[in-house]
């Protein structure tokens, strides 16, 4: 793309969330974190990160004695308690523990038990860290141990970032403070609605909140994003994050629609369109006027093909002048055609249910065709749409019942957002 001489801004501020809710990290936050902190930090297999009043103290009265256990690979707990004599009915005490006893049975190699023993070889108290945030103690009690999980809090806050699109979403994502994995994570979110290869356009810009994670008020590492609002070529999108009730987050639009669409704008990546949809076209190789009903995609013999949207394969085979061809019907009214492959997907067949985004076959130039390129056709109850303008329907929508817990969820963070554009943008002089 041409490097058009606009001013460029962009701006990475930290703002203090209004604290009228809580901001949680993710599960799969809490894995990267845990990765992060494991790859930086020497001493993974200490206890550090404990809480040490849990622990019993080894004062010579209590005569405890302290063993340290580094797991091999192949370890059982139950192979470790009858390699240092310890008590079957202790191991099944902390084993059977709710709800944290059944952790004991997954320990890892590489990690260190801290295994406390009375004067008569009587387990008191069993550690085992299990990653740089969590220890497991279990704990002799009167009803057999006690176990508890204790970890240290991850801490998500709120940061921003605004950019003017100068050059490209990378690049301008970069000069606005963005790692890699949230500008990955923002052309994801929007890559239903714009098509950052193609249709960036100087003066797009967008607004981005997102997570910073936090451990003993240390910043770790920046989390997902939690609100969006991307500007192309004057047209505003906007996308929050939603948790639903099994933990899962996907992005929404503010009314609550799915920023996915049941269909992906494009079927190849890394390709270039070498004819449009064109209803009086001179074709290439057969040199007279005929419609052309679909989208040219030319790229490398072998560049893989996706399906656009979830179906069903209807058609896998040879169709004259279309060379190697796979329709996918989507439900009742929507189809589509994949032209002049070059191979199927190996083991592809009619019948098949295929996933969004699934490579079905590869481009090549089978059929009539000058070129290796991808032949790519849209249909609505049988009638061809141009695929590059057709208004591609929304995937499934928020469930009614959870409307509310949308809205209470979201609303802050979409007037936060709204807040830190126009902070953003005064602060720029614009
Ligand atoms: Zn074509």
């Amino acid at each position: 793309m041409k490097n058009y001489n606009l001013i460029i801004f962009g701006i990475s501020a930290a703002i203090v969330a209004s604290v009228s809710y809580a901001l949680m990290p993710s599960e799969s936050e809490k894995e990267r974190i845990i990765e992060v902190l494991e790859a930086t930090t020497p001493a993974t297999n200490t206890i550090a990160s404990l809480d040490k009043t849990k622990i019993l103290p080894e004062i010579p009265a209590n005569n405890l004695h302290t063993e340290h256990y580094p797991v091999q690979a192949g370890d059982s707990l139950s192979g470790i308690f009858r390699k240092l004599k310890l008590s079957f009915t202790d191991l099944y005490h902390i084993t059977h523990a709710k709800p944290h006893g059944r952790d004991f049975a997954k320990i890892l190699p590489g990690k260190t038990l801290e295994i406390k023993t009375d004067k008569d070889g009587n387990l008191e108290q069993l550690i085992y860290p299990r990653n740089i945030l969590e220890t497991l103690i279990a704990t002799r009690s009167k009803e057999g141990f006690a176990v508890e999980l204790i970890s240290k809090d991850i801490e998500a806050r709120i940061s921003s970032a605004q950019a003017i699109i100068s050059s490209s979403l990378y690049v301008d994502g970069k000069k606005a403070g963005l790692p890699d994995r949230l500008i990955m994570q923002l052309a994801d979110i929007f890559a239903w609605d714009v098509d950052f290869a193609l249709n960036l356009r100087p003066g797009d810009q967008f607004t981005v909140l997102y997570k910073t994670l936090y451990v003993d008020d240390k910043e770790i590492m920046t989390g997902d994003i939690i609100a969006a609002e991307f500007v192309n070529r004057g047209k505003t999108y906007t996308a929050v994050m939603f948790e639903d009730e099994d933990g899962k987050t996907n992005y929404y639009t503010p009314d609550g629609r799915s920023m996915r669409k049941a269909f992906l704008r494009t079927p190849v990546d890394f390709a270039r369109i070498s004819s449009r949809f064109n209803l009086r076209r001179k074709h290439p190789v057969l040199n007279k006027i005929r419609a052309h009903k679909g989208v040219d995609y030319a790229a490398k013999t072998g560049t893989p093909v996706k399906t656009t949207g979830d179906g069903k394969v209807t058609f896998r085979g040879h169709k004259g002048g279309y060379g190697r061809v796979v329709i996918v019907q989507h439900g009742q009214h929507y189809s589509t055609l994949y032209a002049h492959l070059s191979k199927y997907k190996s083991g592809l067949r009619k019948g098949d249910q295929v996933k969004q985004g699934e490579v079905i076959g590869y481009v090549g130039k089978s059929g009539l065709a000058t070129g290796p390129h991808l032949h790519y056709e849209f249909r609505i109850d049988g009638a061809h749409r141009n695929p590059l303008t057709v208004k591609l329907p929304h995937h499934k929508p928020i469930n009614k019942y959870l409307m509310a817990e949308f809205k209470r969820q979201t609303s802050p963070l979409l007037a936060q957002l709204e807040q830190t554009k126009k902070t953003l943008l005064a602060k720029n002089g614009n």
